[in-house]
């Protein structure tokens, strides 16, 4: 599949600054677009950045038929520029299509837009260590309709970036005993953008009391412990790895498989199980939970600070030398390729 590139006549690369890892946040000169109409996708062209026309009776901004991803793509110790679980990302994609009533996107015309896309802004991707060029693929009902009805039109889309995680302190996290993110037999699996305009209101609640992030619980009674923020959780328990099982409230984050993997490797126990706020308060007042970290693709491994029962704050113990540190170095190794991709989860762009 060749797709057509109608390049940027006004590109405002700075490749210096790229070099130097000092942009971030920021959008490449070019995106990759397509449209969906008729059962197929057609028109797949690559072209400069910028805004899109849309009706304003899109069916997509008003009922939330709209769904995303998240992924990086490395520029590796050799110069190439590779993808980190590119595969597992689009399975996710179309998970979430197919619960949001949106059409799926081919393997083919997935890893092909975003290789295209790479290729024509390659340029973009900052070299390491921590820095990527972040990808975000999404999808959006595009149809002119007045009234709820499932879109027959879409827009997939890719647009991207250099990223670069801001250094940041370990985390200060609350437990959340007020609202939810996600309610059984609801959405919280898909990452359709519903789900993130819920969960700006308590984050923003967080914020004000002094915390970086919520620990979303389950929205019964909230005792069980489920995701944090916008990334999937780990405990050190006991020297054991024990994150909660995936149920249909929890995000299957390709980091936190990867993690799990990864930790295994390093020879540590790993357990996926309902994983009680109970025990997280018990075991952090007792020093059996030595280490409580977040796994998502923006900022790779979180470690967290502190934890905040209630009124009741509990710091964790401050060490360099964590679980959490040894399997992000370990995955960035990978990333980077600094050491050999054994389970091929990189997509070199070519
Ligand atoms: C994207 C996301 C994650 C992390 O997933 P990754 O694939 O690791 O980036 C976790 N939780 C939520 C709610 C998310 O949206």
């Amino acid at each position: 599949m060749t797709i057509p590139i109608d390049r940027n006549p006004n590109p405002t690369i700075d490749a210096q600054a790229v070099e130097q890892g000092k942009l971030s946040n920021v959008h490449s000169d070019h995106m990759f677009i397509a449209e969906y109409a008729q059962g197929e996708w057609r028109k797949a062209r690559i072209q400069a950045f910028r805004p899109i026309p849309m009706s304003p009776l899109a069916l997509g901004l008003h009922y939330a038929q709209i769904v995303f991803e998240g992924m990086k793509a490395y520029r590796q110790t050799s110069g190439a520029v590779a993808v980190f679980r590119m595969e597992k990302h689009h399975e996710r994609f179309n998970k979430s299509l197919i619960r949001m009533c949106m059409p799926t996107v081919p393997y083919e015309l997935f890893s092909q837009a975003i290789n295209q896309l790479l290729q024509t802004d390659l340029e973009w991707v900052p070299p390491g260590p921590d820095a990527a060029y972040y990808l975000r693929p999404f999808m959006v009902a595009t149809e002119e309709r007045m009234g709820l009805h499932e879109s027959n039109e879409f827009m997939f889309m890719v647009v991207g970036g250099p990223f670069k995680p801001i250094y940041k302190r370990p985390l200060k996290v609350k437990v959340e005993q007020t609202y939810s993110r996600a309610a059984s037999g609801g959405v919280g699996a898909a990452k359709c953008a519903g789900n993130y305009a819920g969960a700006m209101f308590p984050t923003r609640l967080a914020h004000e009391q002094g915390f970086d992030q919520v620990i979303w619980t389950d929205s019964v009674n909230h005792s069980r412990v489920e995701e944090a923020g916008t990334m999937n959780l780990a405990f050190v328990i006991d020297g054991k790895i024990v994150t909660p099982a995936l149920t249909d409230t929890i995000l299957d984050g390709v980091t936190r498989v990867s993690v799990l993997h990864v930790a295994a490797e390093l020879g540590y126990q790993v357990e996926e199980r309902e994983v009680k706020v109970e025990e997280i308060r018990a075991g952090v007042r007792n020093g059996s939970v030595s280490e409580a970290f977040g796994m998502g693709t923006a900022a790779s491994v979180a470690s967290i600070g502190s934890i905040a029962f209630g009124d009741e704050i509990i710091d964790l113990p401050d060490t360099e030398f964590t679980a959490a540190t040894r399997i992000k170095k370990t995955l960035n190794a990978v990333r980077y390729g600094d050491s050999p991709d054994a389970n091929n989860w990189m997509y070199t762009v070519e």
